[in-house]
């Protein structure tokens, strides 16, 4: 029970079932590569930096409760605990009730059944459930949050199903958010300042906040000497004895000290102080020059801007000049999220930036819906620093940015076909986003179209483009083939397909669910015209083998009648 706050003020929560599986889970698993914890937490306070920044554009007064942004490290050796602070938008007391262990998320039941099916607990982040990943390292987990709009809280657990929640007036923050991890006793490695360094710079260096850590240094500092002329032979016991800081002689001026009165003799001691070093400087990668970035650097870049545990599988750095200028960066995962068709409504993951400071994340006027598997960062020059969402709508200029952005993803989707084994993954990740794409934008309809790959009544097991298929067509076919259905084998062992195939012609395998509402859109490629084999009435064209041998049968038929007539006319 904490001490601090009255018993009557302590509120005991339990977790969300599947939460406290989650926390069981974690805690109990096996799993080495547990620093990950770091990188979670610091893009928990990075997003809610971002969160009080974004309101402030339009609100300025949220930040008269601190102006400062930025994330702080404390380690402490003597509690064994290592804390976090943000200056973020902080959580309120329902925030605290909600958001750290009552209100289920899809996530969390999907990353379970993904780490059952071998996934690893480092791509929790992924799954929206990061906060927990505190209990790789921490038996107890204490947060102290300071929102806007309530008074100061502290939510605390030891896991075990359940949490508490006190109101807590001590060591006020201003407003954001405090995370107390008090470590497990084989964890102590994240106290050291070279461990703490290490992990953040692995993990979360382009985080667009200073990371600030607390580092106990230790300087020189000049005392008087008063005793300096009689003492000088008991010094080093009385240092043994006392196990003071070790102290040097000044000695730097051996003549000047002869003029000098006593009383001004100084010594050096060793001070030990309190410091902050800053440990993210680095420059945002997206204002460097691509020549000098290196596909490390884009791969640490793209996985903490995404959560992503592995590297990207493409991705196109640019910057667009004239009549507006931009920069930007557009990164293709190498799988879809785990709620990528979830819900229609899915957020966008490129973040909105203007002159370098951050705007806002899932921007909907920044990429049509059918490309926000695409992570990426855009930098407008040009954009006001104060831009609502409702403004973003109208905007004209981020109507131009989006045109680019979709412009240089189709850039993107090309070279990546250069690449056999890459486009494969890419296509069977986001084939239904093409399919989507295909349907609603009209402007880049025959582009995505090349993108299409299907399994044919001739392609065997490698999936066909539709250039292919337009190579193998017959002299005298006019039309492109098609069925929908449920899978190979069902559309294969169709009469339709049956009959077309007699024909000698190729049927494209439609058997994507998505493929049907693609199609409605998809009339023609390459000026071919897109026949289902099932419609009524389809007139298969003639094979002109075919056509001459019957054009000559036709024609002796007609020279015998006509010869018949001759004699039956003579007969006659
Ligand atoms: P995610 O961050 O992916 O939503 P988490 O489990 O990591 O999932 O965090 C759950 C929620 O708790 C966040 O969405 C956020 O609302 C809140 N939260 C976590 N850390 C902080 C923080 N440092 N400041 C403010 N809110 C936070």
């Amino acid at each position: 029970m904490p001490e601090d706050a009255a018993m009557e003020d302590v509120e005991t929560f339990a977790f969300q079932a599947e939460i406290a599986q989650l926390m069981s889970l974690i805690i109990n698993t096996f799993y080495s590569n547990k620093e990950i914890f770091l990188r979670e937490l610091i893009s928990n306070s990075s997003d809610a930096l971002d969160k009080v920044r974004y309101e402030s554009l339009t609100d300025p007064s949220k930040l008269e409760s601190g102006k400062e942004l930025y994330i702080k490290i404390i380690p402490d050796k003597n509690e064994r605990s290592l804390t976090i602070i943000d200056t973020g938008v902080g959580m309120t007391k329902a925030d605290l009730v909600n958001n750290l262990g009552t209100i289920a998320k899809s996530g969390t039941k999907a990353f379970m059944e993904a780490l059952q099916a071998g996934a690893d607990i480092s791509m929790i982040g992924q799954f929206g459930v990061g906060f927990y990943s505190a209990y790789l390292v921490a038996d107890r987990v204490v947060v102290t949050s300071k929102h806007n709009d309530d008074e100061q809280y502290t939510w605390e657990s030891a896991a075990g199903g359940s949490f508490t929640i006190r109101p807590n007036k001590e060591e006020p923050l201003q407003r954001g958010t405090r995370i107390t991890l008090y470590l497990k006793e084989d964890q102590t490695e994240y106290l050291e300042e070279r461990r703490i360094k290490e992990v953040v710079k692995k993990h979360s260096q382009f985080i667009g906040y200073p990371i600030k850590l607390m580092v106990e240094k230790e300087r020189d500092k000049q005392v008087p000497d008063d005793d300096e002329e009689d003492k000088e032979g008991e010094e080093k016991k009385e240092d043994e004895k006392t196990d003071a800081p070790k102290v040097e002689d000044v000695g730097a001026d051996e003549d000047a000290d002869k003029d000098v009165v006593k009383a001004k003799k100084f010594k050096t001691v060793k001070e030990k102080y309190i410091d902050d070093e800053e440990l993210n400087k680095t420059k945002p990668l997206w204002t460097r020059n691509p020549d000098d970035i290196s596909q490390e650097e884009y791969g640490e870049f793209y996985r903490s801007l995404s959560n992503d545990w592995e590297d990207h599988l493409a991705i196109k750095h640019f910057s667009v000049e004239g009549q507006l200028e931009f920069r930007a960066l557009l990164f293709v995962p190498r799988r879809a999220p785990f709620d990528l068709f979830e819900n229609r409504k899915q957020k966008n993951k490129i973040k909105l930036y203007v002159r370098r400071v951050f705007i806002m994340d899932n921007c909907e006027e920044l990429i049509p819906e059918y490309l926000n598997f695409i992570t990426g960062v855009v930098d407008s020059e040009d954009l006001p620093l104060n831009i609502s969402r409702e403004m973003l709508q109208q905007n004209k200029i981020l109507k131009v940015i989006r045109k680019n952005l979709v412009k240089k993803a189709m850039e993107l989707f090309e070279e990546l076909v250069e690449e056999k084994e890459s486009f494969k993954k890419f296509y069977d990740n986001f084939s239904k986003n093409i399919k989507l794409g295909i349907h609603e934008d009209s402007t880049n309809r025959k582009k995505l179209a090349e993108f299409l790959r299907f399994y044919t009544s001739a392609s065997g097991d490698e999936m066909s483009s539709l250039k292919d298929y337009v190579s193998r067509m017959k002299e005298n076919q006019k039309q492109i083939y098609y069925i929908t259905g449920e899978n190979r084998e069902a559309v294969a062992n169709s009469a339709f397909v049956e009959r077309v195939k007699k024909g000698g012609f190729e049927v494209v395998y439609m058997i994507d669910p998505i493929d049907e509402y693609c199609i409605q859109q998809l009339k023609e490629y390459d000026g071919k015209q897109l026949v289902s084999v099932t419609k009524e009435g389809l007139e298969l064209p003639e094979d002109e083998d075919e056509k001459k041998k019957l054009e000559e049968q036709k024609t002796k038929v007609r020279k015998l009648v006509q010869g018949c007539k001759g004699h039956l006319g003579q007969a006659c």
